[in-house]
Formats: C-alpha cells, structure tokens, sequence
C-alpha cells in the first residue's frame, strides 16, 4: 500500500502550510490523482483518518480527490485515447506506441480554510 505514504507526505505538506500561513484548521484536503499513477482513490479515502490522525489542523477535514483521466495520443494513426478504457492500445490501430499526455499526476490541488469561529 504505498497509498499511504504519499498520502501521509501530502498531508505533512498542508500542514505545514497551513503552519507557516497561521491557519489553525484545514476544512478540505483535495488531491489530484492521475487514473495512471498507480494509487486507488479508495484507499486515500481509507487512511486519510490514520494519516491525520494527532494533526489537530485537520479537525473535521473532508478527503476530496479530483480523478484525471489517462489520456494518450497514437504515435502511428495521431489518434487521442484513455489508456485504461483500450488496455493501453489504440483503439484506431491497436499500436502501443503512444505519448502520454496526462494522468500520471499526484499533487495536492488545494487546501481548504476553515472560517474562523
Ligand atoms: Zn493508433
């Protein structure tokens, strides 16, 4: 489950943020998440409570996660396509050769401030 290690350094990330900007409570964490990153939404969903767990600053803070489609361009036929909806082939041609245009990503998108009081 690397899910979790990630997750843990995005929130370590927002909470420092929220530290260095003299914000007391993050209300949301949003992440971007590539469909071709390798991490399962689910389980960013599943550990957010462990991975804030001690972090006072994440009281009541809501998970969202943004999901990005994998989408590819065919070296042979130019064709645009997702990647996880053909396998990894064109569905034009049936080439593998391809250039990722997008997906592969993992950022935190935003971070949320609670109003205060
Ligand atoms: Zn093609």
């Amino acid at each position: 489950m690397h899910e979790i290690s990630v997750l843990q350094k995005a929130v370590d990330l927002a909470e420092q943020t929220a530290i260095d900007n003299n914000i007391s409570r993050i209300s949301c964490l949003t992440l971007e998440v590539g469909e071709l990153s390798g991490y399962v939404p689910v389980f960013f969903h599943k550990y957010f409570p462990v991975a804030t767990e001690n972090k006072p600053v994440f009281e009541g803070a809501e998970l969202n996660i943004i999901s990005v489609p994998g989408e590819a361009l065919c070296r042979e036929c130019s064709a645009m396509y997702n990647v996880m909806r053909n396998e990894g082939k064109c569905p034009k041609c049936g080439s593998r050769s391809k250039k990722i245009l997008g997906g592969q990503q993992f950022r935190v998108l935003e971070i949320g401030v609670a109003e205060p009081g």
